[in-house]
């Protein structure tokens, strides 16, 4: 399936729509989830216009799949959660229950989170 340009997070980075963002470098967007499931939900998408991790890794440059993890990790840094950790998420497909088509990781933690396999 074609990437949909007016999908909402290529919204949100074009500045369409607003976001509370967390952070933001060449790569990568970082903005809060509006329908938080743990005390620190974040959400990391790559600035590229990628629907989902098998687009991202068929297509991006290697700088752009760095740099997205790189965010990831600074991500974690800023809002004080890699010490006692995280979990990351990304939903891929139908199966998954994925919403937005545009990558995006879940970054979720500031609490136990407990076992989540699947
Ligand atoms: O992985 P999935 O596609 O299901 O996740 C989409 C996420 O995007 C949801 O957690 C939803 O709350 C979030 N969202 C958001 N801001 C929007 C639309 C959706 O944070 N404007």
């Amino acid at each position: 399936m074609a990437y949909d340009p007016n999908n909402i997070f290529a919204r949100i980075l074009r500045g369409e729509i607003p976001c509370k963002k967390e952070y933001e470098d060449d790569f990568a967007l970082a903005f809060h989830d509006i329908n938080p499931q743990a005390p620190v939900h974040v959400l990391v998408i790559p600035k590229g216009a990628y629907e989902n991790m098998t687009d991202f890794a068929e297509r991006a440059s290697d700088s752009e799949i760095g740099g997205l993890f790189r965010a990831v990790r600074k991500v974690s840094a800023q809002l004080g959660v890699d010490g006692p950790g995280y979990r990351m998420i990304a939903n891929i497909g139908d199966d998954s229950g994925s919403e937005v088509p545009h990558l995006h990781i879940h970054i979720c933690g500031g609490r136990k989170l407990g076992r989540m396999i699947p």
